[in-house]
């Protein structure tokens, strides 16, 4: 009683105290031992949160029993029943009575047995747990016996003698109305979506890793099972019966392994979804010694590769079993066993996801040439369709588009090259060549192309990845993988440690090179940054060419430059689709750019620089070699997406001048310095809150990406250029040793 009248007068006592109204003294609340049964049903709430870790501790169960054939029955999500039966070896009659006390198992002796443990139970707790929230039925028969034996249990107890039954080979158990003495729990489970989904997904995990167990899993009542696998030797058919012909039609297979005991030592096999696979949410079955477990970091790390490698099939599909020593995995960091912890996690993960990014990409490559292949043998249908080659759908669908094209883009049908186009890209001869024979052919070839995937490793672009892959600092590379961000330095530097040096290292340079290198693997990947306003070609245009020469401002001057931006748009309208396709450049038929590529996820470039941009894509490109026609488009969209100090002075510093109100000039022009000393005096203090709020955010904004987007995709993509050791990019400023003993002598 007494302490039952503590624990309610307390909340009171805080909120007093709170309000600094003078304290009433009290005595300390008594520490007394708790009940057993309230300590177990506790844990027993931990142990078995919902109703779908339930299900997963009777089929761990089942599994360790070496159970061929498993079957799951659900009522009510799980709250009212579920029914798990094995054909497994089953419990010995005398162990029954203590079957479901707690820290009761037959898997483990001693502590160190841990280390080397292979089954997936060990704690003795599941059983038990079940009993302190549920109703629990077992039924049993080992091999060899006659009849079978039906045992019920509550809160650890069994209740009476076991009673002789009629019994099929293995152990079913029973766990009905969950959560009965639990109602809170009871009350959130009812209302949440429930838990029957969960469950599927759970048995379809199990089955496609433990492809020698025949799987089921259904509803009360129903016909038909939702989970159904037949015991196979192949993963392939496994997932296929699970997850459906579409999933594991676009798999491909993944292995990664290391045996390096200085390093990590593991091993991996899977299958990874293709660039064809498109889910809604990313699909990560893990299975970490013949454990179904998570790893958030594993998870986030492909998913990272995905996005930047196939950014239109960023929600991946991935089946993933790693075996290790046991000694390196410390399996009794969780109550349920759902996260396990590694030796070298970081290793391993680095190298499962580099195996992952080298396999999207060469998967790609296969591809591209069976479609090739496709092409080729149905080249007279094409040719007589005269229609772009994506019609593979009826013509009737395309009618009204290709009513739409300009004569001069239709497809043209080359004789010379009856199929048309993808073999002028495919063939071994070095472009040089195709450059010689019909570069006609190949820029309609180029235009008219409309299906990305298909297009996606065009032998030059792929030399150009070659070049970025094969000639790299790997000294650099390191100090960029394992480097640690502190900072800006100055507007252009930031401040980076690598063991124990500082390097000073030029963001601008490295965010262009880092641009230019994914521009060109995400070749004809690109999702879409949607300009809000499409801007006309024309404006951006002069006010690039404006730009570049401030003082000629002659009528005869304008003209030109008029000349010159006419020319330029009608040199991109014409490139329109090629820009479109390859580079997610979108021009519309008006001559507005409406959508620039996402190169880095969440990554949008500085739109000041749009109009420079344009002008160097109509000067700077060379748009008759195709090598080098994407090598300069790829350089201008470096150039354009580098992350360079914004256009607006910095204003903390020397920056903060520019920002000062004039009384009479526009604070725009104010930058060159010419206003009077007068105005200067009479407004001193006034600042243009405006453009100094977006400058100021500019400034931190470019900040954030420098921390949080270049340096961690860095980290993971870019390759960096063996002249950025000499050309002042890095530059090593201090070794921490020195430094030290510099310090030391103070
Ligand atoms: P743990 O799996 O950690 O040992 P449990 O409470 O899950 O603890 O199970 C207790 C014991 O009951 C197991 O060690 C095992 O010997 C036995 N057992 C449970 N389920 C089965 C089953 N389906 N078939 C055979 N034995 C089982
Ligand atoms: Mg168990």
């Amino acid at each position: 009683m007494e302490a039952g009248s503590a624990e309610t007068e307390q909340p009171l006592e805080m909120e007093v105290e709170e309000e600094e109204v003078a304290p009433i003294y009290k005595e300390p609340p008594k520490i007394k031992l708790l009940e057993e049964s309230v300590v177990n049903r506790i844990a027993a709430g931990e142990v078995v949160q919902r109703p779908v870790s339930a299900v997963k501790e009777l089929v761990e169960n089942s599994l360790d029993a070496d159970s061929t054939s498993i079957s799951v029955v659900v009522k009510d999500g799980g709250l009212k029943l579920i029914q798990v039966s094995d054909d497994g070896h089953g419990i010995r009659y005398e162990d029954l009575p203590i079957l479901c006390e707690r820290h009761t198992t037959s898997k483990l002796s001693h502590f160190e047995d841990l280390q080397t443990i292979q089954s997936m139970g060990f704690r003795g707790e599941a059983l038990a747990s079940m009993t302190y929230v549920g109703h629990v039925t077992v039924t049993t028969i080992m091999k060899g016996q006659l009849h079978g034996y039906r045992a019920t249990y509550r809160d650890g107890v069994m209740e009476q003698e076991p009673k002789p039954c009629a019994a099929v080979k293995g152990t079913q158990i029973m766990v009905e109305n969950l959560f009965y003495n639990m109602i809170a729990r009871r009350k959130t489970l009812q209302n949440s979506a429930d838990d029957y989904p969960k469950i599927v997904d759970l048995l379809s995990r199990f089955a496609i890793h433990h492809i020698n167990v025949s799987f089921s899993c259904r509803k009360h009542g129903a016909a038909r099972a939702d989970v159904h696998s037949v015991a196979t030797s192949s993963r392939l058919d496994a997932i296929r019966s699970v997850y459906g012909v579409s999933v594991a039609r676009n798999l491909i297979k993944i292995e990664a392994f290391d045996d390096e005991s200085s390093s990590s030592v593991f091993k991996m096999e899977g299958f990874i979804s293709n660039s064809n696979y498109i889910g809604k949410k990313i699909t990560m079955v893990l299975f970490i010694n013949n454990r179904l477990v998570e790893c958030g970091a594993l998870k986030r790390a492909v998913e990272i590769v995905y996005s930047a490698t196939l950014p239109k099939a960023s929600k991946p599909f991935i089946y993933m079993s790693i075996i290790l020593p046991s000694e390196h995995v410390d399996v009794n960091v969780h109550p349920t066993k759902r996260e396990v912890s590694l030796l070298h996690q970081e290793i391993i993960i680095e190298k499962i996801q580099s195996a992952v990014e080298s396999r999207l990409r060469n998967s790609n490559e296969c591809r591209t040439f069976q479609e090739q292949t496709v092409d080729a043998s149905t080249s007279s249908l094409l040719a007589t369709q005269k229609d772009s080659p994506k019609n593979r759908t009826p013509p009737s669908s395309q009618t009204p588009k290709s009513e739409k094209v300009p004569v001069h883009k239709m497809v043209r049908i080359d004789s010379l090259d009856p199929a048309g186009r993808l073999h002028a890209y495919l063939q071994a001869t070095p472009s040089s060549q195709a450059d010689k024979s019909s570069l006609a052919s190949i820029r309609s070839a180029i235009r008219q192309r409309r299906n990305p995937r298909e297009t996606a490793d065009l032998t030059s672009v792929q030399e150009l990845v070659n070049i970025i892959d094969s000639n790299y600092h790997s000294g650099l590379l390191d100090t960029i993988r394992n480097c640690t961000y502190i900072g800006m330095a100055d507007e252009v530097f930031a401040l980076i440690q690598h063991n124990t040096h500082l390097y000073l290292a030029n963001v601008v340079n490295l965010s262009k090179e880092l641009m230019y290198q994914q521009v060109l693997r995400r070749f004809a990947h690109f999702n879409a940054i949607q300009l809000s306003d499409p801007a006309p070609l024309a404006d951006l245009l002069m006010l690039a060419l404006k730009e570049e020469d401030l003082d000629a401002e002659g009528e005869e001057n304008y003209d030109l430059k008029e000349k010159i931006a006419e020319m330029n748009i009608q040199l991109l309208k014409q490139k329109a689709e090629m820009l479109q396709e390859y580079f997610g450049i979108h021009i519309d038929t008006n001559g507005n750019l409406s959508r620039l590529p996402v190169i880095l996820d969440q990554y949008t470039p500085d739109m000041d620089r749009v109009p420079e941009f344009v002008l160097c894509l109509g000067n700077d490109v060379d748009w008759d070699d195709e090598k080098i026609c994407f090598q300069t488009i790829a350089a201008a969209l470096g150039n354009f997406y580098a992350m360079h100090p914004p256009l607006l002075p910095n204003p903390s510093g020397e920056g903060l001048q520019f920002y000062k109100r004039r009384v009479s000039s526009n604070c725009h022009q104010a930058g060159g310095g010419s206003s009077k000393d007068a105005d200067d005096a009479a407004v001193e203090s006034e600042y243009d809150d405006e453009l100094l709020a977006d400058a100021e955010n500019a400034w931190a904004h470019r900040e954030w990406s420098i921390q949080h987007i270049l340096f961690p995709s860095m980290r993971l993509f870019f390759k960096p250029l063996t002249s950025m050791a000499s050309n002042g990019t890095f530059v090593r400023v201090a070794s921490l040793e020195k430094l030290y003993k510099i310090f030391e002598r103070c």
